[in-house]
């Protein structure tokens, strides 16, 4: 599969990744809509915590369209369907960790 890539560390595969694997295909496609929402998310949000801790980061949900949002559960005014928001994890720390990094470089 051909990765677009949102910047020097993110592709728009990683942040549209889904375990519902019959939904992938169209939840990447739905995604073009929010290409520039979601290299925004990218660029402020994903890259300088991927920079902080020079450490890859897992997505484990981006981007949700439509019928990703409503499998999932999800709210219909969530983040996830605007590219706006991100789940993640980083191998080797903590999330508790990682909300406290980001929480004291926010001020
Ligand atoms: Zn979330």
């Amino acid at each position: 599969m051909q990765k677009t890539k949102l910047n020097a560390h993110f592709t728009l595969q990683e942040l549209t990744i889904t375990s519902y694997v019959n939904l992938l295909t169209q939840n990447t496609k739905e995604a073009d809509r929010f290409i520039v929402s979601l290299k925004d998310l990218c660029k402020k949000i994903l890259e300088p915590i991927r920079v902080f801790y020079g450490k890859p980061m897992i997505i484990t949900s981006g981007f949700r369209g439509e019928a990703l949002n409503k499998a999932v559960g999800g709210s219909i005014t969530s983040q996830h369907c605007r590219g706006e928001a991100a789940d993640f994890i980083i191998p080797s720390i903590n999330n508790m960790q990682v909300m406290k990094d980001i929480y004291s470089k926010k001020k």
